[in-house]
């Protein structure tokens, strides 16, 4: 359900008006559901063009082995789902101009909800200063022109790391989420793919078929979106939170027939008690999503002894000693997929939230520094980074600052509970096998920090 200004501006006197003095427009959404179609339209696939690269051809040629309808050259004035740009062999930056504007003329037959969606290589591993400017110069051309973009439409881009091929499955693994509704909050944002790991599950629908999950936090908000978008994605669920939430908590546990857990995440044995109860009722540990998380906003100049330690020990403090517990459990094996909540506080800082973004921050650091434990075992472990989601803690901020907060993205709306959910069910999938140590945006693109 679209907030009451979305309402007001979609039809009649209020369009008209929104129209007149240039007000944000909130588009509707297009966002999965098990069977809708990937795009909502043709996919023009262009590339550098160069007689030694072949990157544009061979995707074009993958993606028409989907069933999608792809194009090489733009039909004039035809409705396009998706545009993707393939420039991982640019060497210069003069390599960019014919594919980018070449696509600059079929921007104003983007569908709604349409996608833009780049391919190129990570700046840092270029070596020859002309190659970094080439990559480089990806980002910031991504970047604006997801600003441009309007009517739902998003763009966004897939790093590859030397050696990672475009039509590597844990790149097109990224592709396909960055496509499809699964992405529809997900605006703005490059993600890097540093493996050929990974592999598209048999059946897109249910990508999680057969993984034992757990997810902390998930008596309401987020957390319960996550349950439910894990569960319908095919895993069984082990649902964690406070006893304080035990009612809520045995709701969520019904409805997506799992098994609920009483355990409060600070506890030191957390960690224990959480791999036993998966193991012994489930018999394994696939997904682990760190999702539980407090506030106790105050500026720094009034903030006290106890509100500056539950954040840190909730957020962050339980993160690792569960962690721990995890990479120490080796007569089980465990190598899991494991993705953590943080937020774009803890990326561009948020007046008020020096506890909350240290905490967040601190999410994102150790997530970098887990990668490598991690992936000795084959496991993985990633951030996605929540912008303003419309939920019961969103819902308590005074009207006009939520009004204003909610706008500053380019998609000029809030995002809901089930976008972070569907990110992260991307993350903890095989699909996302070559993705580790990241930090992926669910922020609309909002345009406060980077
Ligand atoms: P919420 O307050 O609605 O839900 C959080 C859940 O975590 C609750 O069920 C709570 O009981 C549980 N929890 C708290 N402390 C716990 C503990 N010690 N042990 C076990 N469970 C505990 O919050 P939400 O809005 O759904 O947020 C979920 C996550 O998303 C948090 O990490 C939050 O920081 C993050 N986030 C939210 C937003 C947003 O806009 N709502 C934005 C960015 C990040």
């Amino acid at each position: 359900m679209a907030d009451k200004y979305t309402q007001f501006v979609s039809h009649g006197i209020g369009k008209d008006l929104a129209k007149r003095l240039g007000l944000p427009q909130p588009a509707r959404l297009r966002r999965y559901a098990p069977g809708l179609p990937l795009v909502p339209g043709p996919v023009l696939v262009l590339g550098t063009g160069r007689m030694d690269a072949n990157g544009a051809d061979e995707l074009a040629s993958e993606l028409a082995a989907w069933g999608l309808d792809v194009r090489r050259n733009a039909l004039p004035k035809e409705k396009l789902g998706a545009i993707i740009l393939v420039l991982d062999d640019v060497g210069h930056p003069d390599d960019l101009a014919k594919p980018v504007l070449t696509a600059a003329q079929s921007l104003r037959d983007l569908a709604p909800s349409a996608r833009v969606v780049t391919v190129s290589r990570t700046p840092d591993s270029a070596g020859l200063p002309a190659v970094a400017a080439a990559r480089q110069a990806v980002d910031g051309l991504l970047r604006s022109l997801a600003k441009e973009l309007r009517a739902g439409a998003t763009a966004n881009g897939i790093l590859l790391a030397n050696g990672v091929g475009a039509v590597r499955l844990s790149a097109l693994g990224a592709l396909r989420f960055f496509l499809s509704g699964r992405s529809a909050f997900v605006d703005g944002q490059l993600l890097t793919v540093a493996k050929d790991a990974g592999q598209l599950p048999p059946d897109p629908d249910r990508p999680l078929a057969g993984k034992v999950a757990v997810v902390t936090g998930a008596a309401r908000g987020i957390g319960a979106a996550i349950a439910r978008t894990l569960y319908r994605d095919g895993a069984r669920l082990v649902v964690v939170d406070i006893p304080a939430a035990g009612d809520h908590l045995a709701q969520v546990a019904n409805e997506v027939h799992g098994t609920a857990l009483q355990v409060d995440i600070t506890a030191e044995d957390a960690g224990r008690r959480i791999i036993d109860h998966a193991l012994e009722r489930h018999g394994g540990l696939d997904i682990l999503v760190h999702n539980a998380g407090i506030t106790r906003d105050k500026l720094l100049a009034n903030m006290d002894e106890n509100r500056w330690n539950a954040v840190i020990g909730v957020n962050i403090a339980a993160q690792l000693r569960i962690n721990e517990a995890v990479l120490a459990s080796n007569p089980h094996g465990l190598s899991p997929r494991i993705v953590s909540v943080a937020s774009t506080s803890g990326i561009a800082g948020n007046r008020g939230q020096t506890n909350y973004a240290a905490s967040k921050g601190g999410v994102i650091g150790m997530v970098r520094a887990t990668a490598p434990l991690l992936a000795e075992r084959g496991g993985s472990i990633n951030a996605v980074a929540p912008g303003f989601i419309e939920t019961e803690m969103t819902a308590r901020i005074p009207f006009a600052t939520r009004e204003v907060a909610r706008r500053l993205n380019s998609l000029q709306q809030g995002g809901r509970p089930d976008d972070v959910a569907e990110a992260i069910a991307f993350l903890a999938s095989d699909a996302a096998g070559g993705i580790s140590g990241e930090v992926l945006r669910v922020c609309g693109q909002n345009l406060v920090g980077a």
